[in-house]
């Protein structure tokens, strides 16, 4: 039967929040400045357009302001520079987010470039990357769903450093990231991706999973050392007709086999997902305080 813990995402982002609240009304007092955060949405995708709005009631919710700008998915990448031009110029702007993925025709890499990395709160900038990479060097802001994993870990007394770490997936905004964080906490960290042969014997041997694939219940009881600690950064629908919409999210994870065999394990919905806003409310809230030196 289920023994492992269930790791809750959501109460903990619940708690972050409670506090991020309490420090943003803390600066508002003390210096007059609210942050603010500029989000920039290009094209009509359903789901990016989901997520700004999750991101916009976020900040609401915490009393961050938020600006919106919405492209049109024929706008130009020059018009998306622009704006990113405005933000990064204007101080009431703190955090600027590019939701992605940007339409086809646009250069990914010149858009994410142009963020002052000042205000790079969503950490994509690859001089904060870079930074992260590096031994003895801080980024100015560390990737929001990386971090947040992290965080789970820390909030649930789970022990990082000389532990095993196996990462699924080696993306720019999860498995790359969380790999270097787990590595910066004293982990000895392995990547599997899909040219990994057997990647199930590489993650057996892992005190801490942390999977990032977009594959539906991929890892499987026997991906599993009994006693693991699982985080799946997974969001996958699967069809499922006694939902009203016709499908449900699941992760990477086959929960009902790793809460079994794992000693801890982040659900889906409700584990990293609610993280990853708090981490954005909390690097906007860091990058206010940086650039008006309050502490
Ligand atoms: P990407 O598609 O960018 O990356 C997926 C990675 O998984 C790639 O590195 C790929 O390998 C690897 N992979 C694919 N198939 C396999 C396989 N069969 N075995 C091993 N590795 C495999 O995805 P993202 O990193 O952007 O997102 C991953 C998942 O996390 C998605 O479900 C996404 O929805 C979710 N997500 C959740 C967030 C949250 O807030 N909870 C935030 C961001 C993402 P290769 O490099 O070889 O192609």
């Amino acid at each position: 039967e289920a023994c492992a813990k269930v790791i809750d995402g959501k109460a903990v982002a619940n708690r972050i929040r409670d506090e991020i609240r309490a420090e943003v009304s803390r600066m508002k007092e003390a210096i007059g400045v609210t942050p603010g955060l500029a989000v920039i949405l290009v094209g009509d995708r359903k789901d990016s357009a989901t997520y700004v709005c999750n991101k916009k009631k976020a900040c609401d919710s915490v009393g961050i302001i938020s600006l919106e700008a919405n492209l049109s998915e024929d706008s130009t990448e020059q018009e998306v520079l622009n704006y990113i031009s405005d933000f990064n110029n204007d101080p009431s702007v703190h955090g600027i987010l590019v939701q992605l993925p940007l339409p086809k025709h646009m250069n990914e890499q010149n858009i994410l470039n142009a963020v002052r990395i000042e205000k790079d709160v969503n950490g994509f900038h690859p001089l904060n990357i870079g930074c992260l990479a590096m031994r003895g060097r801080e980024p100015m802001f560390v990737p929001c769903t990386p971090k947040g994993c992290i965080e789970l870990l820390h909030r649930y007394g789970i022990p990082i450093k000389g532990k095993k770490a196996v990462v699924i997936g080696r993306s720019n905004i999860v498995g790359i990231p969380v790999a270097l964080l787990l590595q910066r906490e004293d982990a000895t960290v392995s990547i599997v991706h899909s040219r990994t042969i057997n990647p199930e014997k590489i993650t057996r041997q892992a005190d801490i999973i942390i999977s990032a694939v977009g594959q539906p219940n991929m890892v499987r009881e026997n991906w599993i050392k009994p006693g693991a600690v699982i985080i799946d950064v997974g969001i996958n629908p699967v069809e499922d007709s006694n939902s009203p919409r016709g499908y449900r999210m699941v992760g990477d994870v086959c929960y009902e086999e790793a809460s079994i065999v794992a000693s801890a394990v982040t659900p889906v919905p409700g584990g990293v997902g609610p993280m990853t806003i708090a981490m954005l409310l909390k690097n906007t809230l860091i990058s206010a305080k940086r650039i008006h030196n309050f502490e």
